[in-house]
């Protein structure tokens, strides 16, 4: 399924044959400017989806960084430079859209026309989250111990995987209610495990 489905063609500003979609000209090489409002997903040539192949992903981000590379272009013309330059801080953009799953999952439910639910996670209106989040505050505040707090991080790290399995199959049948709803639970999830990392380091600090 594709939103973009508009001619992504454009000619080469250099050589004037068609560029293809790339960040240089299938042609000739030539850096491209960059194409406003392309998916971030087919920039990396991936479709569409939260379950993305995340090493191809790697490999494409990596290949494309090293392509533009300021290296690769000190004799080359000051326009290829400025074009290679924006291209790498549009690419690192796409990339930062759709590698982790909670920016990809954001990003999905933008394409969809979906409020991404940045606003904030406490605008959660499910009791059942809302009662786990309060009972998991409420035991990461006791945690005394390294040890309790690491327990409540392999909980959390659970939950976040179990949630991303569900947002995979959310995506996957076009359940959009689904996929907003889980996404503010990952969203709630991600900002857990993460002060929950803090106290951790706050108390292997203390034991240092
Ligand atoms: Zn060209």
């Amino acid at each position: 399924m594709t939103r973009h489905d508009v001619d992504r063609t454009r000619p080469c500003w250099s050589c004037g044959h068609d560029a293809g979609v790339g960040v240089l000209c299938a042609h000739c090489q030539i850096v491209q400017p960059v194409a406003e409002g392309a998916d971030p997903f087919a920039v990396f040539g991936l479709e569409p989806h939260f379950d993305i192949d995340t090493p191809r992903l790697e490999r494409a981000y990596v290949d494309a960084q090293r392509r533009l590379h300021p290296d690769g272009f000190a004799t080359r013309p000051e326009r290829e430079r400025r074009l290679a330059a924006a291209q790498a801080v549009a690419i690192n953009a796409a990339y930062a859209s759709i590698k982790a799953p909670l920016a990809r999952a954001r990003t999905l439910l933008r394409q969809h026309g979906r409020d991404a639910g940045e606003a904030s996670t406490e605008t959660i209106d499910d009791p059942a989250v809302l009662m786990e989040a309060m009972e998991t505050r409420e035991a990461l505040a006791e945690a005394a111990d390294a040890d309790a707090v690491a327990d409540l991080g392999r909980r959390a790290a659970e939950a976040v995987r179990a949630c991303q399995d569900r947002l995979v199959a959310a995506f996957n049948t076009d359940n959009l209610d689904a996929a907003a709803r889980l996404t503010l639970r990952l969203a709630y999830l991600d900002k857990l495990a993460h002060e929950i990392k803090r106290k951790r380091l706050a108390l292997v600090g203390t034991a240092a």
